[in-house]
Order: C-alpha cells, then structure tokens, then sequence
C-alpha cells in the first residue's frame, strides 16, 4: 500500500479514515487531528500557559510530547499514588520523559499529602472503591495545581475510545448530570482552571502507533485495580462493535458533542462552595479529599 499524501510505501492503515499513511505523514495527521480538537473546542492558544496531566501512560505522554513537538508551552503534572510497582514504574518513565526533553515536571506524592499512606492504604483504611478514592484524589490535585501555578488550561490524555466509553456508561445509567457535564473543554469556572482533552479525535491505537513511531516508552504494568473498573467493559463493547460497524465510535461521539444542548438544562441544579477546610469548591460543607483524610485518620486511631 502507498502512503495517500506522498505515495512512499504506507506503514499504516487507518480503518475508518480509509486512509493509508507513511511514518512521517501519521505524524502530522496524528498531530492535525490534536490541532483540529484545539481549534473546534477553542481549547487553548499558542499563548498560553498549559498542564498536562501525565500518568505514564501512552495517551498522556504522546499528548504532552505531541504538544512540545507543535510548539505549545506544556509542563507536565505527576500524581505518584504508590501502588507497588505501578506507580514505580510510572514515575521512572515519566521523569525520565521530561528529562529527555528539558520539560517542565511537578510531582505530587500521595504520601507527602496523607500522612504517609499510599493509594491502598487510604482505600483499605477508608473502605472506599479504589477508581473512585483515585480520581477523586487526580482531580483535586490537577485543580489545585493548575489553580496554584496558574496554568491557563489543565489537559488530560482522554481519547475517543474513552470518551465513547464513558459516554456509553453515563446513558446506559441516565447520567443525565454527567453527560451535561461530559465536554472536550469545559472553561474556567466556579474556582476550576479551564479544562480540555485534545486526543477526543484519536483512538487508542492511533497513539499506541504514534508512540511507537516516536519511540515514546510508556508504563507497560496495569494497575492492579484496573480490572475492576467498569469502564473497561464499556470499551470493549464497542470494540466488538466496530469491528462489524466501522466508524461507529466517532459517529456515536461526534453524534453527542452535535446534541449536547439537550442535556444542558440538567447543569447545575447544585451549587459549589469552598471547602470548610481546605477551600476546594465543593456541593457539601467539605469535599472529598478532607473527607478521605479524616475518614483515614480515624480508621488510624482505632487501631
Ligand atoms: Fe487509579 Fe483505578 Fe486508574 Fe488504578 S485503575 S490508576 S486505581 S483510576
Ligand atoms: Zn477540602
């Protein structure tokens, strides 16, 4: 097969763009298609002032390394949640991936914030489900960081077959609060930095490729709590479906993002406050995070 931009012999092939493509040519597809995100949901500018948030993963690291390659001022954000060898492995990748590029890096260590304790402990001494202590943990130190620092925009790895996956969760449960919420950029609000995801275009194997050809090295452990999460089920269908329906993923999405309106009205019927305790805003009189922490120290006295 020929490449379709410069007739060189193809690597790849993109099934639901029906597209055959060299090496050098995936890269400024793969990297139009962030600049197409950034350009549709007016995410950002050349100007301003990004954080990405980094895992180790392959989503998150080819964003922040697509983002440096197009010119965009990009620092990265790292939450080491001390899950074994996990996160070990996270941190080494992702440290050494800024190195490599001179990049701006912060890290945050779960320990240094909960008095010791890691990601399990807290789930153990808190009883919680571990996604949800996780994300609740990610997003309140994306939001202070970036509130902190005064990053203009936070930006996470998400990509379509996350957001199609979610999507899918949020109607098959009539989560009529989350998909009035679910958007590629949400703006700067109610003490929140604006927020956005420039892969929503871009599929899981469309950045496993783009990593491969950059020689991004990513994290190759799952976590040990991954198999648990719901989410993963949500994927997979899909996956099984697009190998008969192909294209169905962007449709679906792109299907969404066109009647978002009409579940706008379900935004907001809640109010956010700060935090009694640390300011975080919040609907209840304290947030999540202060809740974790109090719920882990006293499960700690009573041992
Ligand atoms: Fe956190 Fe769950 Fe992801 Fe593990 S799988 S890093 S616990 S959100
Ligand atoms: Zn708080």
């Amino acid at each position: 097969m020929r490449c379709a931009v410069c007739k060189k012999k193809a690597e790849v092939y993109l099934p639901h763009h029906n597209l055959a493509l060299c090496r050098e040519d995936f890269i400024r597809f793969f990297h139009k298609r962030i600049k197409k995100a950034v350009d549709d949901f007016k995410m950002f500018s050349e100007e301003d002032k990004l954080l990405v948030a980094v895992s180790g993963g392959k989503d998150s690291l080819s964003l922040w390394d697509s983002l440096l390659k197009m010119g965009y001022n990009a620092d990265g954000l790292f939450i080491h949640l001390g899950i074994g060898d996990f996160s070990k492995r996270a941190f080494e990748i992702v440290k050494e991936f800024s190195e490599n590029r001179k990049a701006e890096l912060i890290i945050i260590n779960i320990k240094d914030e909960f008095g010791g304790k890691t990601l399990p402990e807290l789930v153990e001494t808190t009883k919680g489900v571990p996604c949800k202590v996780c994300g609740k943990i990610k997003r309140y130190f994306f939001d202070r960081i970036a509130l902190k620092e005064n990053y203009d925009v936070l930006l996470t790895g998400h990509n379509l077959d996350d957001e199609a996956a979610f999507l899918l969760g949020n109607i098959f449960n009539w989560n009529i609060e989350y998909l009035a919420k679910q958007s590629p950029a949400l703006p700067e609000e109610d003490g929140f930095k604006k927020k956005a995801k420039p892969l929503i275009y871009l599929t899981e194997r469309e950045i496993a490729i783009y990593s491969f050809f950059n020689n991004i090295k990513y994290n190759e452990l799952s976590c040990p709590f991954s198999k648990k999460a719901k989410s993963h089920l949500y994927k997979e269908s899909l996956h099984q479906m697009e190998l008969s329906l192909k294209g169905l993923r962007i449709k679906f999405y792109k299907g969404f993002l066109r009647n978002r309106k009409l579940f706008e009205k379900a935004e907001k019927n809640y109010t956010l406050k700060p935090c009694k305790i640390c300011g975080y805003p919040t609907s209840s009189e304290i947030c999540g995070v202060c809740k974790i922490k109090i719920k882990a120290e006293v499960s700690e006295g009573e041992k």
